[in-house]
């Protein structure tokens, strides 16, 4: 399966560098499938869509998931599925533009933003975004046992939720079995906001403190990170396995 790397939002935060949205666009037998989604045309039109934390992201106009398919030179229509990192706003908003996908995300996190919401769940998640009746496969347990001492549940041929909890209480790596950015077969495994600043699992890359300090002021469940940095580092090590995450551009293909 061809593995695309798409920008599918950009943000300007006051208080740090550019981000962008880093999803992926896989050529699966069943159809396209987006992993995770960036932010959504709606969003961008009506950004009050997103809540007080739109303040601290501030996305940029004119970029989408929906537009960035179609730049790649694909039909929106043909995106049959969206697998969802987790549901913050800057993950699934652009899942709306996609009305005929199905949507896969874990039990956990489907629960925790819409029927069993608690404290900073009550802004984060966005009702515009998950309240419009999309079909949402929400996928129960920790899966079966896979690489490095993880376990993964497999939603597509080939494509995995690796439950990796800590930024929300549902969040999931998501892994993809393909043709790397390189050319060479492997698995890619998107990190989603298991990890801002990709030099936690990539000791190449300098240290960036202010996607650290934002990492630990978002997180649902701090005491996990660590253990997430660790599992992405020993990911990242694995000769089969390309790693990227959502919002550094450091590790955004080319
Ligand atoms: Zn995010």
């Amino acid at each position: 399966m061809r593995v695309h790397h798409l920008v599918a939002g950009r943000m300007a935060p006051p208080l740090g560098p550019a981000i962008i949205c880093h999803v992926l666009l896989v050529e699966h037998p069943d159809g396209l499938v987006l992993v995770d989604s960036g932010v959504g045309r709606d969003d961008l039109a009506d950004p009050k869509r997103l809540g007080p934390t739109r303040h601290l992201l501030r996305p940029q106009p004119g970029v989408t998931a929906i537009d960035a398919v179609e730049q790649a030179g694909f039909d929106p229509a043909d995106v049959a599925h969206v697998v969802l990192t987790h549901l913050d706003f800057d993950h699934v908003g652009g899942a709306v533009d996609f009305p005929d996908a199905t949507w896969h995300t874990t039990a956990a996190e489907w629960s925790a933003a819409t029927t069993d919401i608690k404290g900073i769940e009550k802004t984060r998640y966005r009702q515009a975004h998950l309240g419009g009746s999309p079909t949402v496969r929400s996928h129960a347990g920790e899966g079966d046992s896979w690489r490095h001492g993880l376990s993964a549940i497999e939603v597509l041929d080939g494509i995995s939720l690796v439950p990796m909890i800590g930024h929300t209480r549902g969040h999931a790596a998501v892994a993809v079995q393909g043709t790397r950015p390189d050319g060479g077969e492997g698995l890619v495994l998107h990190a989603g906001d298991a990890v801002f600043d990709a030099s936690h699992y990539d000791p190449s890359l300098s240290k960036v403190g202010i996607l650290r300090a934002f990492e630990k002021s978002v997180a649902r469940i701090p005491k996990r990170l660590k253990g997430n940095h660790a599992a992405l580092a020993t990911l990242h090590a694995d000769p089969e396995v390309t790693v990227v995450n959502a919002h550094d551009t450091r590790v955004f293909p080319g």
